[in-house]
């Protein structure tokens, strides 16, 4: 059984999505999708670039119903794969490599998060 997000923490994930997404533009738009728990083969998130017509080219978050808490840790993982691409120019459609780009990446979003107050991390 999934439990549901309280609106309370339905509207600080989507406040810190947001924040996320303009504090650190990606390559492309990022979509963002929930599923129930059984809908997702026990992964807490997935990302994908999805370019079926090389003209609507966009990433695609999937974030699995789970504690507040565990869903932004999983957006922060995932969104930081989004900007490692941007950064190593992937041309590969899945991404589960954890390597430096992505560590750096993901630093900086974690530090922006645990430090929401700190609009510019790298000052
Ligand atoms: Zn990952």
């Amino acid at each position: 059984m999934a439990p549901n997000l309280s609106v309370e923490a339905r509207k600080r994930l989507i406040k810190v999505i947001n924040k996320v997404k303009k504090m650190f533009p990606a390559a492309y738009p990022v979509k963002i999708k929930t599923v129930k728990k059984n809908r997702s083969k026990q992964n807490y998130g997935r990302i994908q670039l999805v370019d079926k017509d090389k003209k609507n080219i966009y990433f695609h978050i999937t974030l699995m119903q789970t504690d507040y808490e565990i869903m932004i840790d999983t957006y922060l993982h995932e969104y930081a794969h989004a900007l490692a691409w941007k950064l190593l120019h992937n041309e590969s459609n899945d991404a589960e490599f954890h390597d430096e780009g992505w560590a750096i990446e993901y630093s900086k979003l974690y530090r922006m998060f645990i430090d929401p107050g700190n609009e510019n991390p790298n000052t």
